[in-house]
């Protein structure tokens, strides 16, 4: 399937409102990623490309039910600096651009989310300032919802409850990482080095090998001494991708046709 069609970048506004007419795009995923040095062996692109990969996967197979914005390439990566060619965003700007696509969306009517992550240094900063996006989204931005009205809350802790708890509330938003969908024990079973989601060893490797072959420079991984380079393979990574994308198109669906309000 041509990846344009639900690639909220790749629509003309008249497109886009068509299908929101139509009932479709009730959903979005948004890749984040980084750009930082993942050994000699694959590209400083692997983090955001294996979310993206994962993400174009599950929205062919929910097609027309979700869209995917462009992606959000930059991330945390500090860590990496002393390699050159690393970019790293500072947590305030990275975490104000997430949130701005977040809002974003919702005022356009899309209402089910979910931050697909590719990138471990992401996860901290996101999972610190989550519940207060939450709080702020679903009480600014779901009409439905009037709190404000209401004199039965008397302190915060209630305002908190009324706001995640509502029964009202239609907005959903999650935050995984790529490789929460893949059990951790068929991560053992396949890995021999039991690694994940590592650095650009058995996991990532072998992941980028099946689905990304392109950012893969053979030669320097088959020069590698490392065990978990070595031990990577294109079969191992189809299994993980496999499990991954079916996660993913299960946490949609569950957004989009169930009624409880989870990980709220
Ligand atoms: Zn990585």
């Amino acid at each position: 399937m041509d990846i344009k069609l639900f690639q909220l970048q790749s629509l003309t506004r008249e497109e886009f409102l068509d299908q929101q007419n139509l009932g479709h795009f009730k959903s979005a995923i948004v890749p984040i990623g980084s750009i930082e040095q993942h050994l000699n062996h694959l590209s400083m692109s692997m983090d955001i490309d294996m979310s993206r990969f994962i993400a174009e996967k599950a929205a062919e197979e929910l097609y027309p039910n979700v869209l995917i914005t462009s992606p959000v390439t930059f991330g945390i990566a500090e860590h990496h600096m002393y390699f050159p060619g690393t970019v790293s965003a500072k947590p305030g700007s990275f975490l104000s651009s997430i949130f701005d696509v977040l809002e974003s969306l919702l005022r356009h009517g899309v209402k089910k989310i979910l931050l697909l992550n590719g990138h471990g240094g992401n996860i901290s900063p996101i999972n610190g300032i989550f519940e207060q996006w939450k709080l702020n989204l679903i009480a600014t931005q779901n009409s439905s919802i009037e709190l404000f009205n209401k004199k039965v809350i008397n302190n915060h802790s209630e305002y908190i409850d009324a706001v995640l708890d509502n029964e009202k509330n239609e907005i959903d938003i999650r935050f995984n990482s790529y490789w929460d969908f893949i059990p951790e024990q068929m991560i053992n079973s396949i890995l021999e080095t039991k690694e994940y989601p590592g650095h650009a060893g058995e996991f990532e490797t072998s992941l980028a090998l099946y689905a990304l072959p392109n950012i893969v420079r053979l030669d320097k991984l088959q020069s590698s001494n490392e065990i978990g380079i070595q031990k990577s393979s294109s079969d191992k990574g189809k299994k993980l991708a496999i499990k991954s994308i079916n996660g993913v198109v299960n946490s949609i669906n569950e957004m989009l046709f169930s009624n409880k309000n989870q990980n709220l």
